[in-house]
């Protein structure tokens, strides 16, 4: 599918073809992946990266890649379901994330734009709590009660950032050994096995979006996908970076002169209205037909916090995921984690990540709910772990309802866990 951000074309790298060993391997060549290995790689450590297909084609490639503290979670439900001390410490990791970015600018060229960014609100209550819980972390923001001559009101944090994705990863990936083509299938503590080979590592990092191995870690109680729709539009007027009170509401950012508007975010596998807001949304505001479009999904954690750490009972085994679509950040804090863990230095964060922390017994029960129907219905099935497939005819796919799962309609995966294409 294509995306304003095929205007670079990354290198290609080999498919590995013998056994290798490595201090660090890490599975998956989206943002999560080529961060952790840049990271590693550059405290000297023999990183090696695997990607099954190419580097950076699926979430991160139909990313809009704005980096920043002001996300759909709400700090005031931080606050209210994990207390003021997470909420402190989800905004400042974040914010570290950001800064981590903003090295990165000083070092490499890829488009990058400190911006502020604005969370848009028509629920007044919502507003004023959300500055409640600010004002008590230390958060750096503006209030506004009217904002863009709008009906709304809006939250401003400065000193964020968005950028081009690939043009990032174009840099980073320079001097990293990368094979492509190379899926992993399977794990036990030090060695990954692709296909024909075996990699002997200290430390694997599996950054694969959702976590690949069916039962480990049980992911599939508690990580399910959502969707959003997102347009590039040329304009000269400027917009800026926002997003809106509802996970569903439209948000914004400027790429040039595109516009890129998003939004009617839902969870994978349920029928939904598709392009429609956002469509409505060009027509009342004389916006041209769109330059290009397209559909991208994320893993969504039961709790609304990413999971990072180790993966199930392995050893020396970490994982990354459940970045909620906000995996700009997400993954920058993956890798400050991840790299501490391995150099056995104490993260205070680390523990607010931990894939081992409870579930919400509500979300627990809703998943097994979903997962329950769809395993009774009589219709294709996903090769994940056996739900029955929705088909989508306004995408003209197959998606899980349970695990987000999406195939095309020759049954190929275009989106994991679904293991392997469909006869
Ligand atoms: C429409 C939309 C807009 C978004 N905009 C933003 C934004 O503005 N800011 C933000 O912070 N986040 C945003 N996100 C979220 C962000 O794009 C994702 O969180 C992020 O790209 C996830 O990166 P990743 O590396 O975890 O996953 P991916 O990019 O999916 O990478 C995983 C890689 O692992 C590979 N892989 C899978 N299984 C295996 C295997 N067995 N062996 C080897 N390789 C394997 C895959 O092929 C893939 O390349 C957005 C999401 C959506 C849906």
């Amino acid at each position: 599918m294509k995306t304003i951000w095929d205007n670079v074309t990354l290198k290609e790298f080999p498919r590995l073809d013998s056994n290798l060993s490595a201090d660090v391997l890490v599975i998956g060549g989206g943002i999560c992946g080529i961060l952790c290995a840049h990271m590693l790689a550059q405290t000297g450590k023999k990183v090696i990266l695997v990607e099954k297909d190419r580097l950076s084609q699926q979430r991160t490639h139909k990313t809009t890649a704005v980096a920043t503290s002001l996300q759909d979670l709400y700090y005031s439900d931080i606050e209210k379901h994990f207390g003021l001390k997470v909420a402190q410490q989800f905004y400042e990791i974040n914010q570290l994330a950001i800064e981590e970015y903003q090295k990165l600018s000083n070092h490499y060229d890829f488009d990058y734009q400190e911006v502020s960014t604005f969370k848009y609100f028509s629920d007044k209550q919502k507003y004023l709590n959300e500055q409640n819980t600010l004002k008590k972390i230390n958060c750096e923001f503006k209030a506004h009660d009217t904002w863009n001559n709008s009906q709304f009101s809006a939250i401003e944090f400065p000193h964020q950032c968005q950028f081009h994705p690939l043009m990032l990863i174009q840099n980073l990936i320079e001097g990293l050994e990368i094979y492509e083509h190379t899926p992993i299938i399977k794990l036990n503590n030090g060695i990954a096995y692709t296909p024909k080979n075996k990699i002997y590592a200290r430390h694997i990092i599996v950054c694969t979006g959702y976590p690949f191995l069916r039962f480990r870690g049980l992911f599939f109680t508690k990580l399910t996908q959502s969707k959003s729709y997102v347009m590039a539009i040329e304009t000269s007027k400027k917009y800026p970076s926002a997003i809106g009170e509802n996970s569903s509401d439209l948000y914004f950012r400027n790429y040039h002169e595109l516009l890129l508007l998003g939004g009617n975010d839902q969870k994978t596998g349920h029928p939904s209205d598709g392009y429609a807001p956002l469509e409505k949304y060009l027509k009342e505001n004389n916006l041209p037909t769109p330059s290009c479009q397209w559909i991208n999904q994320d893993t969504c954690s039961a709790d609304g916090l990413p999971y990072i750490g180790k993966y199930g009972h392995f050893q020396n085994v970490y994982v990354a995921t459940g970045f909620n679509l906000w995996g700009m950040t997400g993954s920058m804090i993956s890798a400050l984690i991840i790299k501490d863990d391995i150099f056995n230095k104490s993260n205070q964060y680390a523990k607010l990540f931990s894939p081992k922390r409870k579930t919400p017994l509500l979300k627990l029960l809703q998943n097994i709910k979903t997962a329950t129907l769809n395993l009774l219905k009589f219709k294709k099935r996903c090769t994940h772990l056996g739900c029955a497939l929705y088909f989508n005819d306004k995408e003209q796919c197959y998606e899980c309802p349970c695990h987000g799962s999406k195939y095309d309609l020759n049954g190929k995966v275009i989106y994991n866990p679904g293991e392997h294409d469909k006869k």
